[in-house]
């Protein structure tokens, strides 16, 4: 074969034809003012420019054909665009055209990308607006150690300082009231922790995995224990619904959630160790509370414990609110704007209440009053043996 003095290029392409072994073969491509020649296997085919059919296809129209009048049984395939540079060069206006053609469907195509990836930022947005929807849907793929894991190093690294029960039977009593309590909620696969923080403010709140913290100014407020273990019923609640979790999942972002689905713990940690503050401060949605009444509503029927206790707690909570000055935070009701006590909430305690078959309730004896009394000697205790650091403490708790 030879080739014009001008021949330009030569790359990788394939020919076809009825007469080849496997219908193919491959070969180089020469680009001329010409022509288009292939060589390989054999074969030499000279496709005139004039005539010269330039296509493109294969997945993502990755590869050119071309094909010519004359030979109609040929068809030659190359995936390298140095072909179609070297055609451009030559500039045969028909082919010029073709090319032209082709070149602007690929930026129709990947315009039509463009819009694609538009889209898809579109709806990373329509997540984030939703996230509360998608934590919900995360949160349950959550394993519950995980989950528990979270709730102890949050515990540890901010709380686990403040920490008066484990000594002078505080833990003891604690357990001894909670019990039914842990025992209706069982069924949850989850393990139940308390913690007493030595706090004034009238808290508790429950962390992912079942670690529930209870300030000391709670046990001090409540009149009876029906009213502690209606508020720890609550909290229970919320661990066993998912909600802090979910609530984690909403604020941290998407990446968070992979880390936590994916089990890829120690990045999970690292992120959560300095969240404690805003998992405390932040508000449930009226959707939790209102499942987390609900739902501790019957973890108190199912462990006999008179419900009405959380009711009387939270009227005399939301009497305070509404009594204190007006315009004015009162901190130590923080129980409320965590765990908002709206109208809308004792009613619909109450409403349970009143569907209620009378029941007998389980009484309990003198254990409340032994807490309350050993956790005041103990919060005193702690006051005394570091006088500097617990009123410096205290004051920024205020
Ligand atoms: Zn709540």
């Amino acid at each position: 074969m030879s080739l014009d003095s001008d021949s330009h290029i030569l790359v990788q392409a394939l020919a076809f034809h009825s007469s080849l072994k496997g219908g193919r073969t491959s070969g180089q491509l020469f680009v001329s003012s010409a022509a288009l020649t292939f060589n390989g296997g054999g074969e030499v085919v000279n496709f005139p420019l004039d005539g010269l059919v330039v296509t493109t296809g294969g997945s993502n129209n990755r590869l050119y054909f071309f094909a010519h009048p004359q030979f109609p049984e040929w068809s030659l395939c190359t995936p390298d665009r140095g072909a179609i540079e070297a055609l451009l060069s030559i500039g045969n206006p028909s082919v010029l055209k073709q090319i032209h053609t082709i070149r602007t469907k690929r930026t129709q195509l990947s315009a039509g990308a463009f819009v694609g990836i538009i889209l898809f930022i579109a709806l990373l947005f329509g997540v984030w607006e939703s996230r509360h929807f998608v934590a919900g849907y995360l949160a349950q793929f959550v394993p519950a150690e995980w989950e528990k894991k979270v709730g102890e190093v949050v515990y540890t690294a901010s709380f686990a300082d403040k920490e008066v029960n484990g000594r002078d039977g505080i833990q003891s009593r604690l357990e001894q009231l909670v019990e039914p309590l842990v025992e209706a909620a069982s069924s949850s696969g989850y393990n139940f922790e308390f913690h007493i923080i030595k706090e004034s403010t009238l808290n508790a709140f429950a962390l992912p995995g079942g670690t529930i913290v209870i300030h000391s100014g709670l046990i001090e407020r409540a009149e009876r224990a029906e009213e502690l273990l209606g508020v720890l019923a609550h909290e229970i609640a919320h661990v066993t619904e998912r909600h802090v979790t979910k609530q984690l999942i909403s604020a941290m972002g998407v990446y968070f959630a992979f880390d936590l689905l994916v089990g890829n713990i120690a990045g999970v940690l690292a992120q959560v160790s300095d969240l404690a503050p805003m998992l405390l401060t932040q508000k449930f949605s009226r959707d939790f509370e209102r499942d987390a009444d609900r739902q501790g509503f019957q973890f108190l029927q199912a462990a006999e414990i008179d419900p009405s206790g959380l009711t009387t707690f939270f009227k005399r909570m939301h009497e305070e609110e509404q009594s204190s000055i007006v315009g004015q935070i009162n901190d130590s009701l923080a129980i409320i704007s965590t765990h908002p006590a709206t109208p809308e909430r004792i009613e619909f305690l109450e409403t349970e209440l009143a569907k209620m078959q009378s029941t007998t309730y389980r009484s309990f004896g003198s254990e409340f009053e032994e807490l309350k009394s050993l956790l005041r000697a103990a919060v005193e205790h702690r006051k005394s043996t570091s006088p500097a650091d617990e009123s410096n403490q205290e004051e920024e708790d205020q």
